[in-house]
């Protein structure tokens, strides 16, 4: 890989070679498979005597590009691109973890990494501890001789819990236990997980990194070993990129810096309106200075991001009644595009969690999650205003 440049600059000017007509913008590599030159090449690209393409469920120039960015953004040695952010997930830990082993994951995770851990690792004899991000001082009574990797988002979907992760990269080492990080609400532009001690980095690409809401995709990158397993295990098994979604997701990543810092901008404004409303109990934003984690988040990312959470009065029903109103902002479940989301989790992405589990997690019935886009925020902030207006 080449010299080291600023963020901003791998972002655009990370390439994969020019063909013959010395593209200025890569074009999309939609092939399945390579050829060969002779007997010879086919032979010395099986045993990966050299870097030659075979097949793009194993590489493809737009994936390499894609993972090339990925790991120059978040300082990784290697990556390897999925289909989706759920598959990056799972073929992390399929590839990495045998029967018997267990997992210390963080108790805020994202829907459907909760269910592997609690529906389908069971079947293979995977366990999995649950820990409380806010209460690292007790992490380590939670270590069995089993235990052989941690797992963590920061920060949380969708209570904006942020865990120390310095602390938790030392712990790691510590006990010679594999960090995962799932970065997907921060973003590389925001926050670098293995700069703090993760062993992996995973995102989910379908939400910042395209931040258009036009494709899935998912990427696992960090140390070259694991990265090895991780590759022939996904080379066997099939949950590659398409080469269209790498050619769709590096051009987003030209513009991932810009992008982030206008989300945040229009997040603060958002923000500073929503903490004077009347109708508007509690507000949650890393860099909120009620925040109880505010040091550790401004000490491990650059802003806070795009997403806030906020409590309306009137519960439940009082945040049903803001989802109806809102006129501007799309009720989905996404989040991460230029559309401006609203969610309210009880009812919707963490409605199968029991009363303790959602209090643990820090959702209240009348929690809003605000996935704040790039439409001005004045208009984003007069749809608000009209729907908090309308709780009654
Ligand atoms: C969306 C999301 C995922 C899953 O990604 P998909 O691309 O939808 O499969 C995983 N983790 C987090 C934190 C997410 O927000």
């Amino acid at each position: 890989m080449s010299q080291k440049n600023k963020f901003e600059t791998d972002a655009i000017r990370t390439q994969s070679e020019r063909t013959q007509h010395a593209e200025h913008s890569v074009p999309v590599y939609l092939t399945s498979s390579f050829v060969f030159d002779d007997a010879e090449d086919m032979r010395a690209s099986f045993a990966e005597e050299n870097e030659k393409n075979i097949y793009s469920r194993f590489t493809n120039p737009n994936t390499t590009e894609f993972v090339q960015k990925i790991c120059k953004m978040e300082g990784a040695a290697d990556g390897y691109a999925f289909a989706t952010g759920m598959a990056a997930v799972f073929g992390t830990f399929a590839a990495l973890l045998n029967s018997g082993d267990h997992i210390l994951s963080a108790r805020a995770v994202f829907g459907a990494t909760h269910a592997l851990f609690t529906k389908y690792f069971p079947k293979w004899n995977i366990s999995t501890t649950y820990f409380d991000v806010t209460d690292l001082d007790r992490f380590e009574e939670l270590i069995t001789p089993s235990t052989k990797m941690i797992y963590a988002e920061s920060p949380t979907n969708p209570g904006l819990q942020v865990l120390d992760l310095e602390r938790l990269g030392a712990l790691a080492k510590k006990h010679n236990l594999i960090l995962v990080v799932d970065n997907c609400f921060a973003t590389p532009y925001l926050q670098q997980p293995i700069a703090f001690g993760a062993d992996l980095v995973i995102h989910s690409a379908t939400k910042l990194i395209d931040g258009q809401g036009r494709v899935l995709g998912g990427v696992t990158v960090g140390r070259s070993d694991l990265i090895r397993e991780i590759y022939l295990f996904a080379r066997n098994t099939g949950p590659s990129m398409s080469p269209f979604t790498a050619w769709t997701l590096s051009k987003s990543l030209e513009t991932l810096a810009v992008r982030v810092d206008r989300h945040c901008d229009n997040a603060e404004q958002v923000l500073s309106f929503l903490e004077s409303h009347p109708a508007v109990e509690e507000v949650r934003y890393p860099f909120h200075a009620t925040h109880p984690q505010n040091e550790i988040a401004k000490k491990q990312m650059k802003r806070g991001g795009n997403i806030i959470a906020f409590q309306v009065k009137g519960g439940l029903e009082g945040g049903k009644q803001f989802i109806d109103a809102v006129k501007l902002c799309s009720r989905s479940s996404n989040l991460g595009d230029t559309r401006t989301i609203v969610t309210q989790p009880a009812l919707s992405t963490h409605s199968k969690l029991s009363e303790a589990d959602l209090l643990a997690v820090d959702i209240t019935d009348g929690l809003i999650r605000i996935s704040v886009g790039l439409e001005h925020p004045e208009d984003v902030i007069k749809d608000v205003k009209g729907a908090l207006e309308a709780i009654s």
